[in-house]
């Protein structure tokens, strides 16, 4: 008897969860409805990158950052953010990473 033929509807193996999924959701991690709407209403009103700006550079600002990281104990009120540019956000998260590794 032949083999059988290969099933069409096989579903491809799962790939293995990332560390992703381990994470809280965003609206608990603190980043829900509310975070859009002050994110929306920053980029709105001071639209370049704070940090650029500090070092008398020019970049449109992308990310609605915590000054105080949430995860460092930064509240969620609208004056804990501040406008930046991807790469000024990137290095701030490094920053913070950092310390955060510390504290543990
Ligand atoms: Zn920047």
């Amino acid at each position: 008897m032949p083999s059988r033929p290969p099933k069409l509807n096989a579903k491809p193996r799962q790939a293995k969860p990332c560390n992703w999924s381990r994470r809280a959701s965003r609206q608990a991690r603190g980043y829900g409805r509310e975070h859009e709407r002050i994110r929306a209403e920053l980029l709105r009103d001071e639209p370049l990158c704070r940090e650029c700006a500090k070092a008398g550079r020019v970049n449109a600002a992308v990310i609605a950052d915590h000054i105080v990281a949430l995860a460092l104990g930064g509240s969620g009120d609208r004056s804990n953010y501040q406008p930046l540019c991807r790469a000024c956000s990137d290095a701030k998260t490094a920053r913070e990473s950092a310390t955060a590794r510390r504290r543990r």
